[in-house]
């Protein structure tokens, strides 16, 4: 997808003459690849018309950069498309709130659910979760282990076959002890999708949920409507969480999620680990879609605010061998300066959620002081190292020794770096010929 519109933005500005069939090309290319991203066909027939309005084309041809303009346009489109107009329910410490989770089977509900409580609990609630599914043979053990390895209370039963009833004893005994999140996991699948539906919204009914969150797998493309609409029908949903943004998916069928259900995305999942989950946040998102979040796209804008001499040492280190600790290193330099590179940096997926959120930028900030502090007391052959397995206990301990913070502060600094580390070799598999294509042009 990146690599299609950036070749059509390419030719559209490279065109000496902008014409109206040059912007009817390059539309189209951009068409295709949002549909490849899954975002439905209605949704891009309304993005190309708003940018034939809001792209004059006497400024295109006037204008020095029409690749920006186009760009800027497009994305715009879809940062609005993703907006609802109204925010979702927000839980509140020490006020009970019932959240209900709805979506279909596989789409990550149970793993989404701890996630969310453990979330919540580390800004101080008190989770509790409820699980409603007496369908799928093993859903109750699969909760109970979540919850456990989370220490999140929870209640279940594996003899009892009414959801509904499940779903009451539940959500009134954690009323009743006080837990202010009680969160509500359901079932996906059932012989028949109607009596699913009704079940829905029997749950629903009965538990009176201040929330209902509709959970979907990033990479279902353009089901996604249908199945939001499915679900709004019968459980009045407010919120979307896109799960599997780890892998290839683009995540193009939230657009359809946000359309069908008027509710925004508030969260993404990227991994099966309870750690791996995110705050929405709309630009890195939108930026994927159009493969711009990508090695590419952020090569392409390092070239763009980096003076000249120092490009191809950074270019080289980013898009050759791994991601070390020295490279976090520089990353982070970057991002304390905040300067255009740091920016770069924090949209780049995996410093979004985790280091710098909206908000909270001195929190961020103070993180990546601490976890530099903590870099200055390691070795080179440390920094340098491509061996995940060269940290072990002495060396932790020495380094957070030195630094003056505590082993658990080395621990946690290194899985931060593990995990955008990963996040990074990801992008690397679908940018391997970036190099040789970048620095040519
Ligand atoms: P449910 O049927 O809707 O309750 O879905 P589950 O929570 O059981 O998840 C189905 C599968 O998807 C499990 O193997 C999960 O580990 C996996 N899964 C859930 N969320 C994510 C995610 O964000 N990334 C990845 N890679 N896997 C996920
Ligand atoms: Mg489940």
């Amino acid at each position: 997808l990146g690599g299609s519109i950036s070749r059509a933005l390419k030719r559209m500005s490279d065109a000496t003459v902008v014409d109206d069939k040059a912007l009817a090309d390059c539309l189209n290319e951009i068409t295709r690849a949002l549909l490849q991203a899954d975002v439905r066909f209605a949704a891009v027939r309304d993005l190309q018309n708003n940018i034939r309005r809001l792209v004059n084309l006497e400024a295109l041809a006037a204008g020095t950069n029409k690749r920006k303009i186009i760009q800027q346009a497009v994305f715009c489109e879809l940062c609005s498309m993703l907006d609802p107009g109204k925010p979702s329910f927000v839980p509140a410490k020490g006020k009970p709130s019932v959240v209900m989770f709805v979506g279909l089977q596989g789409s990550g509900k149970t793993t989404t659910c701890t996630k969310y409580a453990y979330h919540h609990r580390r800004k101080g609630f008190n989770p509790a979760l409820v699980c409603a599914d007496t369908f799928r043979a093993g859903a109750f053990d699969q909760l109970k282990q979540n919850a456990t390895k989370a220490r999140i209370p929870f209640y279940g039963s594996y003899n009892e076959s009414d959801p509904v009833k499940i779903a009451v004893e539940g959500v009134d005994r954690f009323r009743k002890e006080n837990y202010d999140l009680i969160i509500v996991d359901t079932s996906g699948r059932h012989k028949q999708e109607a009596a699913l539906f009704e079940e829905m919204r029997q749950v629903s009914e009965a538990t009176k949920p201040d929330l209902v969150i509709f959970v979907m797998d990033g990479s279902i493309g353009q089901a996604a409507f249908d199945q939001a609409q499915a679900f709004k029908q019968s459980a009045s949903v407010g919120a979307v969480i896109v799960t599997k943004m780890d892998g290839h998916a683009k995540g193009g069928g939230a657009l359809s999620a946000v359309a069908a259900t008027k509710s925004p995305v508030i969260f993404i999942g990227t991994g099966e680990h309870i750690d791996e989950f995110e705050v929405f946040d709309v630009k890195p998102f939108v930026n994927r879609l159009l493969g711009m979040g990508d090695l590419s796209g952020l090569v392409n804008k390092i070239k763009d605010v980096m003076p000249a001499d120092q490009q191809p040492e950074l270019v080289q280190k980013l898009t050759a061998g791994t991601f070390t600790l020295r490279l976090l290193y520089e990353m982070f330099q970057n991002l304390q300066n905040m300067g255009p590179l740091g920016q770069l940096f924090s949209m780049f997926p995996g410093f979004g959620g985790g280091l710098i959120t909206k908000g909270k930028e001195k929190e961020g900030q103070a993180k990546i002081k601490r976890y530099m502090t903590i870099m200055d007391s390691m070795t080179d052959a440390e920094l340098d190292s491509t061996n995940p397995k060269l940290m072990n206990e002495s060396r932790i301990i020495r380094i957070a020794r030195g630094s003056g913070r505590l082993v658990k502060d080395v621990t946690e600094m290194l899985e931060e770096y593990k995990r955008i580390a990963k996040m990074w070799s990801k992008l690397k598999l679908n940018n391997k010929n970036v190099r040789d294509h970048q620095i040519i042009n």
